[in-house]
């Protein structure tokens, strides 16, 4: 999975004034924006929550409750607390643009507005938007494969093994450890060592799904987050990334072959409820495959309890 930048951007409108609504719409609209309004603070968070706009407009007197108290939710909540806010209000009293910015607004306009100068300021804010995403995400790549890093993983892990056990799906998680690797950086040197890493990488963005989240877990292992694949079909891929890996031609030194091992473990194991637990159960797996000889997948112990695995499966 990688993220990209979509081309339009979502702003959402929070106003109880439908004429601000249309006239809004008429006026941004040659500002390539998808633009979706909610007349109360209530359906404003609803809204937001379902999409996640690029930008809110958000008016201060609402119906149902203040602008500042829809901020101060958003801010709570780890979904929304990035997500840029411009008041649109028709106060002037500075106490309320302190207040505005205070709770984290990015910029604050008045009623009536100026409407070029509005556009400027949408456009300026989701500038800004787009360089935090842009920087947010570089921080969540390596370097050395673009396969997403460890900070990544950890964040995704989370949000993924939230989301299967809320909605009962299947999650699983597959590590593989390139084999005795200090040998190969040591005989052929560290410069070859990194192309066997780009490699390996390029093998588990090939073989696995777009929805699945390949990571550079640290040094020479890799972490592959399969969204909605049991144990069965989590150790197929691994079998696949296995053999993809075993089969690579390297032709700065044709007579060597290059291989993995792999732990594969996922959240239908009965006492797996939380990332840490998938990850120590997918790592005690890896580990088990060094041990009992490498080159192969072994699956977590416990994953037997849900059927007969198939026959060239071993486990933990
Ligand atoms: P095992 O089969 O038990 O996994 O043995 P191993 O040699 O693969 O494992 P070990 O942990 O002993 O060595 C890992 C090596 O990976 C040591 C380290 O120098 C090397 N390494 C870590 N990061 C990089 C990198 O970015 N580039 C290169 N070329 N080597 C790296
Ligand atoms: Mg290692
Ligand atoms: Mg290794």
């Amino acid at each position: 999975m990688t993220a990209s930048t979509p081309d339009r951007s979502r702003v959402l409108i929070v106003d109880d004034s439908v004429d601000i609504h249309r006239l809004l719409k008429i006026r941004l609209r040659d500002q390539n924006l998808d633009i979706l309004t909610a007349s109360t603070g209530a359906e404003g968070l609803r809204i937001t929550r379902e999409v996640k706009p690029d930008l809110i407009l958000l008016d201060i007197d609402l119906p149902d409750c203040s602008g500042f108290d829809v901020l101060a939710e958003l801010k709570n909540d780890p979904l929304t607390h990035d997500l840029p806010v411009i008041f649109v209000s028709g106060s002037v009293a500075s106490g309320d643009k302190v207040r505005g910015f205070d709770l984290g607004a990015v910029d604050y306009v008045t009623k009536p507005f100026d409407m070029a100068e509005l556009r400027a300021r949408v456009r300026s804010a989701l500038r800004t938007r787009r360089l935090m995403r842009m920087l947010a995400q570089r921080a969540h790549l390596d370097g050395l494969t673009g396969l997403w890093n460890r900070a990544h993983l950890d964040v995704r892990l989370r949000e993924c093994v939230d989301a299967a056990r809320r909605h009962g799906r299947h999650l699983s998680l597959v590590m593989a450890d390139i084999d005795h690797f200090k040998e190969l950086n040591d005989s052929y040197g560290h410069p070859f060592g990194d192309h066997v890493l780009q490699e390996v990488a390029r093998v588990l963005e090939d073989v696995a799904r777009s929805e699945d989240i390949s990571c550079r877990y640290g040094g020479e292992e890799f972490a592959v987050i399969l969204c909605e694949s049991d144990c069965r079909e989590a150790v197929k891929v691994a079998e696949r990334f296995r053999a993809r890996i075993e089969g690579a031609v390297w032709h700065e030194h044709e007579d060597i072959t290059v291989t993995a091992s792999f732990g594969v473990s996922s959240l239908s194991l009965v006492a797996i409820k939380s990332p840490e637990a998938l990850l120590n159960s997918t790592d005690t797996a890896l580990y088990e495959a060094k041990r009992t000889g490498r080159n192969h997948v072994v699956l977590a112990k416990g994953e037997m309890a849900l059927g007969a695995p198939p026959a060239a499966m071993r486990t933990a």
